[in-house]
């Protein structure tokens, strides 16, 4: 997501193919058919995916076909069924939003006028497809985190009807600030602390608008990340409604001037964080108004999801999907001679994962009881939107849809000792992953960085959001012969060199056993999965417990 594109942090995977014969599950007959993955698979349909030729493979440039064509024709060798009618493709309308702010926002009625200068203090956007936005007076409100969360007995809008109104909420929710890991999830980021969540309640309560504080801790990234991320032309999903249903105005000030505006107003503006963690707190009028303007210019697209399934032999009607996104950032600005961003690891990589999985199905023997889907989303780097539009507008009903298992970068250094889950404790999922890693003779860690929101930031999130029970793992922290700190060092010399930069390609020093392990458990975990009659489950106290209850 374009927010995302800075948050998303190396990403390592793990698989050998010569250990694999221990995962071997008593269900399937004779050699495990994991094994059928392997290194020259993976590089081969890596090192295709990273090639100049896809142009950094940007959703609707040229680069699109070439991609798409690609999968497609992969898919169709391996003898996997089309999965859309006779379609291998998915139809995903956008519409790119380039946004011109007013150079100032303006607040009013307070001690003093107060003028807050854009990109230095503020960032504004409008997700409706309209050419001018105007916010005039409109009253701001302290929503505290901009929160309505039943299951905690939480609600940041009780009795106030925001119409006309702005909301000005804090980043994170208010367990980050607390020492009680009970309180929402302590330090661990739920989905109320983000601010694609925020975003959307607030327009579930009308407001004009909304106004997110900055705080680097509390949000996992610094204020150049929001500056950048916000300016330039944004995707989204088209809508019938051309998003008149989002707020008119979307915005994040800094902290520093979210002190200003609190020390402004007549009211008694203090301790604002305290104030909003406090169990049955009750939003407020800041007794001032915000007033500022946007132009936009869009342009609307379509681009495509690639999908191809093998059905069922027993339960067709069930579906077990895996996803990757083919998208990456295309042709950009040049550093170091080089325009083309390859995207080699994000996501080449975890794309080329997903073929060699699918390779391996199609291979088998024995089909899965349970229809097994493979879809390549597009748009990932610009918010999830491909698999946001499957999630909303799916082939194979969401309620059958038994379980997803998403990889975006795989294991580039070799092969791993962990198995490191993002978002552990969410799903049952969790527990098959951990059988199986056993058998590679692995260990399951948890996300070691949970304040920063992991879990929502790859295409299994569009899942967990309708209900369907997703897995995001990849060995990353545990080197099996180099140990923890090499592991950890070649992570960052990833992150701070080559992500997101022309830089990402692939070359002959990655080591793909480690995609390979990893493969192979993802295979292990999806078969097993279809070759059962149970659904995983969520477990309490998953913010998506209830979704997928109140949905089946
Ligand atoms: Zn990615």
């Amino acid at each position: 997501m374009k927010n995302s594109i800075f948050f998303f942090l190396a990403i390592l995977f793990s698989y050998p193919f010569f250990i694999s014969s221990c995962s071997g599950d008593a269900t399937v007959q004779g050699a495990a058919p994991a094994d059928a993955i392997d290194t020259t698979d993976i590089e081969y349909f890596l090192s295709e995916l990273s090639d100049d030729k896809f142009l950094g493979r940007k959703p609707c440039s040229e680069g699109e076909p070439i991609t798409i064509n690609f999968i497609k024709n992969e898919f169709q060798k391996m003898g996997l069924e089309p999965a859309n009618g006779d379609s291998y493709f998915q139809k995903v309308p956008l519409v790119e939003i380039e946004a011109a702010p007013s150079e100032g926002m303006y607040i009013e009625g307070g001690k003093q006028d107060l003028k807050f200068d854009y990109k230095k203090d503020f960032m504004t956007f409008s997700q409706q497809v309209k050419e001018n936005i105007n916010i005039k007076n409109s009253e701001l409100i302290f929503c505290g985190f901009g929160i309505v969360a039943p299951e905690y007995g939480w609600n940041d809008y009780a009795g106030i009807d925001m119409k006309g109104k702005t909301a000005v909420v804090f980043v994170n929710d208010p367990g980050y600030y607390s020492e009680d890991s009970t309180f929402f999830k302590g330090k661990t980021m739920t989905y109320y602390g983000r601010w694609d969540y925020k975003y959307e309640e607030a327009a579930r309560q009308g407001a004009e608008g909304v106004i997110i504080i900055h705080e680097t801790g509390a949000a996992g990234y610094p204020w150049f990340v929001v500056s950048n991320s916000w300016s330039g032309g944004l995707l989204s999903l088209q809508s019938p409604d051309d998003n008149m249903s989002k707020c008119p105005m979307e915005a994040w000030v800094t902290f520093d001037a979210a002190k200003r505006i609190f020390v402004n107003s007549k009211i008694n503006a203090n301790n604002m964080l305290q104030k909003a963690s406090e169990k049955g707190f009750k939003p407020f009028s800041l007794d001032m108004t915000v007033n500022t303007s946007i132009k936009n210019t869009f342009k609307k697209d379509i681009s495509n999801n690639v999908i191809a399934k093998i059905t069922g032999t027993e339960s067709p009607d069930e579906y077990i999907i895996y996803t990757s996104h083919w998208d990456h950032l295309g042709v950009g600005q040049v550093v170091n001679g080089d325009s083309i961003y390859n995207g080699a690891l994000d996501n080449a990589s975890g794309s080329a994962s997903m073929l060699s999985i699918a390779k391996a199905y199609a291979e088998m023997k024995e089909k899965p009881k349970r229809t097994v889907i493979f879809l390549s989303v597009t748009a990932e780097e610009q918010g999830l939107l491909g698999s946001l539009w499957y999630a909303e507008n799916p082939i194979y009903p969401i309620k059958n849809t038994v379980a997803n298992i998403n990889m975006d970068g795989a294991a580039i250094i070799g092969r791993m000792k962990d198995l490191t889950i993002t978002g552990f404790g969410q799903s049952t999922m969790d527990d098959i992953a951990a059988e199986e890693a056993k058998k590679q003779d692995r260990y399951i860690l948890p996300d070691q960085e949970p304040e920063k929101g992991y879990f929502f930031r790859s295409d299994h999130f569009s899942f967990a959001k309708v209900g369907v029970p997703a897995l995001y793992a990849k060995g990353s922290y545990d080197h099996r012969a180099k140990g923890k700190e090499y592991a950890m060092g070649k992570r960052k010399e990833f992150t701070t060199t080559n992500y997101h930069q022309p830089s990402d390609h692939y070359t002959d020093d990655w080591d793909l056993n480690g995609a390979v392990e990893d493969a192979q458990l993802f295979f292990n975990v999806g078969l097993r999965i279809a070759n059962e009659k149970l659904y995983p489950k969520w477990k309490e106290g998953s913010e998506f417990k209830n979704v997928r209850e109140l949905k089946n």
